[in-house]
């Protein structure tokens, strides 16, 4: 029998009117279970119920947050193999990704535990005498997540992690192709001892869901991690809306890998593998430019050529396998969509690009590489959040740094160099708010800020410390004692 999974809304699991079926993207015979699909009514009961739990968790200890999500931290971590299972048998990544990720979400959660106990203010003496000033932060009010399908478990956990630290009540809304892990996470963070109505999951579609959250009138935030059209259309909505919101974005990326001819040829080739095309390429910090310098560009090539050979693309859940399916059929669509434009803009499909045929029926893409591209190429401007790579060759450092600048993205950069001076001057000189020397251009540490620059970012970093600056609002408090 398939599993119904309902909404989680007040402490309660609310039951809807429609579920709709999670399949594997490796096996699409196998329904995961039925979910939720939500409605505005849905979402008025699970703001009603955040606005009510509100006044209570706000002013909560800071040992009472610390407390609950040091617990769900615990359970995460003592069930990351089967969290990741969960993970990789809805999203496709493999499952050592999967526990990987699942491992990384109780990490997070860890961290913020210990944030709840680190908030801290300021006393500053005013410029008038006998006034003091206190400058304090508070929790903002009712926050609205709206989270991708790529990384179905740490997305959630690293917005919910830090709004519940400080104080924040929650209506989050996984993407609707991955929501089992999410419900997985929301189950285990009321577990922990949450106060009914501070943390809600209304699952289902961004236009119906996702829209009412947004248009809500007491949700005071929005936290969303998507694409760069639904971000743009999230931002207008928040600051046209009465009150108007705040708001955070994260979105695309065309995230270059430079490669100079003084780089260690294994390490360059290892960056681009890993970053290019491990979790199926489908990372918002994959790199999907290759810029590589003329000296080392054939070996480079034909090194790279050689570790896609060798890279198994089969079921998320098999051992052995090192590239799991495309998302779903729609992905795959727009994967082979990008593979024939770029080929009918003239880049060479130098290696993959094939759809594949495995044991059971799933949406598996051989992973592609071009050469001969341009960086005027659409294959090299928009993102196409697949195991697709484009080679650029450049003739020295200065024109891979052009390039690599020349986007209308900037959250990560990367440079394989043994050059201190180029490395430098790289880090210095990337127009993106993520750079990385002699590593992928994904794979972040979770204590740190996440986040990056023009259509990448909009709004306060995520992650580390950084993240207050969104889940709290500043208050200035002067006081006159006579
Ligand atoms: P998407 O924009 O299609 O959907 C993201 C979320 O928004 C989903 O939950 C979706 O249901 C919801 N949504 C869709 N339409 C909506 C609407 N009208 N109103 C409200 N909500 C709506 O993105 P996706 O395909 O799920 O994810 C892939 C994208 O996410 C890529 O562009 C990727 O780069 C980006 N991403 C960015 C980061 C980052 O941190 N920068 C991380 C992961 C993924």
């Amino acid at each position: 029998m398939t599993m119904q999974f309902k909404n989680l809304i007040g402490g309660e699991a609310v039951s809807a009117s429609t579920y709709s079926a999670n399949l594997n993207p490796s096996n699409t015979g196998d329904v995961i279970g039925e979910f939720a699909a939500g409605t505005k009514a849905d979402v008025d009961q699970a703001v009603a119920a955040a606005k009510a739990a509100f006044p209570a968790w706000s002013r909560s200890t800071p040992q009472e947050r610390y407390e609950v999500l040091k617990k769900a931290s615990d359970e995460v971590l003592a069930r990351k193999d089967e969290l990741g299972r969960i993970l990789s048998r809805e999203e496709g990544k493999t499952l050592p990704e999967g526990i990987g990720e699942a491992t990384r979400a109780g990490q997070i959660l860890a961290f913020f535990a210990g944030e709840a106990l680190r908030l801290n203010g300021e006393a500053v003496p005013s410029i008038r005498p006998g006034v003091g000033i206190e400058v304090t932060r508070e929790p903002v009010g009712v926050i609205g997540m709206i989270t991708p399908w790529n990384f179905p478990i740490a997305i959630p956990a690293w917005k919910l992690a830090p709004a519940l630290a400080y104080g924040n009540t929650v209506v989050i809304k996984p993407a609707d192709l991955v929501p089992h892990s999410a419900w997985a996470l929301v189950d285990i963070l009321q577990r922990a001892g949450l106060p009914k109505g501070v943390l809600n999951l209304v699952m289902g579609r961004g236009s119906v869901v996702g829209q009412a959250i947004i248009e809500h009138r007491d949700v005071a935030a929005i936290s969303f991690t998507g694409s760069v059209g639904t971000g743009r259309a999230i931002a207008a909505a928040c600051v046209a809306a009465t009150p108007m919101k705040k708001v955070q974005l994260e979105m695309g990326g065309k995230n270059p890998l430079v490669v100079l001819d003084d780089a260690d040829l294994k390490t360059a080739v290892e960056c681009a593998a890993n970053g290019a095309y491990f979790s199926t390429g489908q990372r918002c910090t994959a790199s999907s430019r290759l810029i590589v310098t003329e000296g080392i560009h054939d070996r480079f090539v034909a090194a790279l050529t050689e570790r896609l050979q060798g890279l198994v693309v089969d079921d998320a859940l098999k051992a052995g396998t090192h590239i799991g399916p495309v998302v779903d059929a729609k992905q795959l669509e727009t994967d082979e969509n990008y593979i024939a434009i770029g080929r009918t803009e003239g880049a060479k499909l130098h290696w993959g690009g094939e759809r594949l045929n495995r044991e059971n029926p799933g949406f598996y893409l051989q992973p592609a590489l071009f050469t001969e591209c341009t960086n005027q190429m659409r294959i090299s401007r928009e993102e196409i959040f697949g195991p697709v790579a484009s080679v650029i060759r450049v003739k020295d450092y200065e024109e891979a740094l052009a390039v690599a600048n020349d986007t209308d993205f900037g959250l990560s950069a990367g440079i394989c160099t043994s050059s201190l001076k180029y490395s430098t001057h790289f880090r210095r000189n990337s127009e993106a708010g993520m750079v990385m020397v002699n590593l992928p251009t994904a794979g972040v540490d979770y204590h740190v800020p996440f986040g990056g620059r023009k259509g990448s970012s909009y709004g306060p970093r995520e992650q580390g410390a950084y993240a207050r600056e969104f889940y709290t609002t500043v208050k200035t408090a002067y006081t006159f004692a006579g």
